[in-house]
Protein backbone atom coordinates (compact mmCIF):
# COMPACT_ATOMS: atom_id res chain seq x y z
CA UNK A 1 0.00 0.00 0.00
CA UNK A 2 1.03 3.30 -0.91
CA UNK A 3 0.12 6.76 -0.30
CA UNK A 4 1.19 10.11 -0.34
CA UNK A 5 2.16 13.04 2.06
CA UNK A 6 2.38 16.64 0.90
CA UNK A 7 5.52 18.48 2.17
CA UNK A 8 5.86 21.96 1.46
CA UNK A 9 9.02 23.64 2.28
CA UNK A 10 9.22 27.69 2.50
CA UNK A 11 12.68 27.97 2.02
CA UNK A 12 15.49 27.34 -0.01
CA UNK A 13 17.45 24.13 2.01
CA UNK A 14 15.79 23.29 4.61
CA UNK A 15 15.36 19.81 6.86
CA UNK A 16 11.57 19.30 7.74
CA UNK A 17 10.75 16.23 10.22
CA UNK A 18 8.43 14.03 8.61
CA UNK A 19 8.25 11.30 11.63
CA UNK A 20 4.41 12.09 12.82
CA UNK A 21 3.15 12.16 9.12
CA UNK A 22 4.69 8.75 8.72
CA UNK A 23 3.75 7.30 12.05
CA UNK A 24 0.43 8.35 11.66
CA UNK A 25 0.30 6.51 7.99
CA UNK A 26 1.84 3.22 9.83
CA UNK A 27 -0.93 3.61 11.88
CA UNK A 28 -3.59 3.66 9.30
CA UNK A 29 -2.10 0.52 7.82
CA UNK A 30 -3.16 -1.83 10.74
CA UNK A 31 0.46 -4.27 10.61
CA UNK A 32 2.17 -5.00 13.14
CA UNK A 33 5.68 -6.41 11.34
CA UNK A 34 6.68 -5.45 8.41
CA UNK A 35 8.37 -2.44 6.61
CA UNK A 36 8.08 1.10 5.82
CA UNK A 37 9.60 3.12 2.77
CA UNK A 38 9.89 6.70 2.12
CA UNK A 39 10.62 7.54 -1.15
CA UNK A 40 11.22 11.34 -2.58
CA UNK A 41 10.18 11.47 -6.29
CA UNK A 42 12.26 14.56 -7.05
CA UNK A 43 15.43 15.56 -8.42
CA UNK A 44 16.86 18.73 -6.10
CA UNK A 45 15.33 16.92 -2.90
CA UNK A 46 15.60 13.56 -0.97
CA UNK A 47 14.97 11.65 2.48
CA UNK A 48 17.69 10.98 5.66
CA UNK A 49 17.33 9.72 9.31
CA UNK A 50 19.48 11.90 12.17
CA UNK A 51 19.06 13.21 15.02
CA UNK A 52 15.64 14.76 16.29
CA UNK A 53 17.02 15.96 19.77
CA UNK A 54 19.44 18.58 18.57
CA UNK A 55 17.87 20.95 16.03
CA UNK A 56 21.25 21.93 15.55
CA UNK A 57 22.31 18.42 14.27
CA UNK A 58 20.54 19.07 10.91
CA UNK A 59 21.23 22.74 10.71
CA UNK A 60 25.22 21.57 10.30
CA UNK A 61 24.26 18.85 8.28
CA UNK A 62 23.10 21.65 5.75
CA UNK A 63 26.27 23.29 6.59
CA UNK A 64 28.26 20.41 5.96
CA UNK A 65 26.92 19.51 2.41
CA UNK A 66 26.92 23.64 1.52
CA UNK A 67 30.70 23.80 1.97
CA UNK A 68 31.20 20.02 0.34
CA UNK A 69 29.20 21.19 -2.45
CA UNK A 70 29.36 24.97 -3.41
CA UNK A 71 26.15 26.61 -4.70
CA UNK A 72 28.29 28.19 -7.82
CA UNK A 73 31.29 26.76 -9.34
CA UNK A 74 32.53 24.32 -12.46
CA UNK A 75 28.31 23.23 -13.42
CA UNK A 76 26.87 23.40 -16.32
CA UNK A 77 23.15 22.46 -15.84
CA UNK A 78 21.13 25.66 -17.38
CA UNK A 79 18.77 25.28 -14.29
CA UNK A 80 21.72 26.78 -12.33
CA UNK A 81 20.80 24.30 -9.42
CA UNK A 82 23.16 21.89 -10.11
CA UNK A 83 24.27 21.86 -6.44
CA UNK A 84 20.89 20.73 -5.23
CA UNK A 85 20.81 17.72 -7.64
CA UNK A 86 24.10 16.63 -6.32
CA UNK A 87 22.97 16.98 -2.53
CA UNK A 88 20.13 15.19 -3.35
CA UNK A 89 22.15 12.33 -5.09
CA UNK A 90 24.37 12.92 -1.51
CA UNK A 91 21.65 11.98 0.65
CA UNK A 92 19.34 9.78 -1.48
CA UNK A 93 15.95 9.27 -2.44
CA UNK A 94 14.61 7.32 0.24
CA UNK A 95 15.02 5.13 3.57
CA UNK A 96 13.32 1.83 4.63
CA UNK A 97 12.51 1.58 8.52
CA UNK A 98 11.04 -1.72 10.27
CA UNK A 99 8.01 -1.55 11.80
CA UNK A 100 7.88 -3.82 14.82
CA UNK A 101 4.99 -3.91 16.99
CA UNK A 102 2.85 -1.77 14.82
CA UNK A 103 5.22 1.18 14.96
CA UNK A 104 8.02 2.55 13.47
CA UNK A 105 11.10 0.47 15.04
CA UNK A 106 13.51 4.07 14.69
CA UNK A 107 15.92 4.89 17.97
CA UNK A 108 15.48 7.34 20.49
CA UNK A 109 17.47 10.08 18.92
CA UNK A 110 16.29 9.35 15.24
CA UNK A 111 14.10 11.26 13.01
CA UNK A 112 12.81 10.97 9.65
CA UNK A 113 14.05 13.88 7.43
CA UNK A 114 12.65 15.90 3.89
CA UNK A 115 15.58 17.20 2.62
CA UNK A 116 14.79 20.03 0.55
CA UNK A 117 17.75 21.79 -1.71
CA UNK A 118 15.83 23.86 -3.78
CA UNK A 119 13.29 25.32 -2.57
CA UNK A 120 10.68 27.10 -1.26
CA UNK A 121 8.41 24.24 -3.60
CA UNK A 122 4.91 22.14 -3.02
CA UNK A 123 6.84 18.41 -2.20
CA UNK A 124 5.55 15.14 -1.77
CA UNK A 125 6.67 11.64 -0.42
CA UNK A 126 5.19 8.52 -1.21
CA UNK A 127 5.11 6.27 1.82
CA UNK A 128 4.59 2.24 1.03
CA UNK A 129 3.79 -0.16 3.74
CA UNK A 130 3.90 -3.56 3.61
CA UNK A 131 3.85 -6.29 6.11
CA UNK A 132 0.97 -8.03 7.83
ZN1 LIG B 1 17.97 21.29 -12.27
Amino acid sequence: MWTRIDVPTGTRTRFIDITAAVAAEVDKARIQSGTCTVYVPHTTAGVTINENADPDVSRDILSGLARLVPATGDYRHAEGNSDAHIKASLVGSSVTVPVIGGRLALGTWQAIYFCEFDGPRNRHVLVGISGG
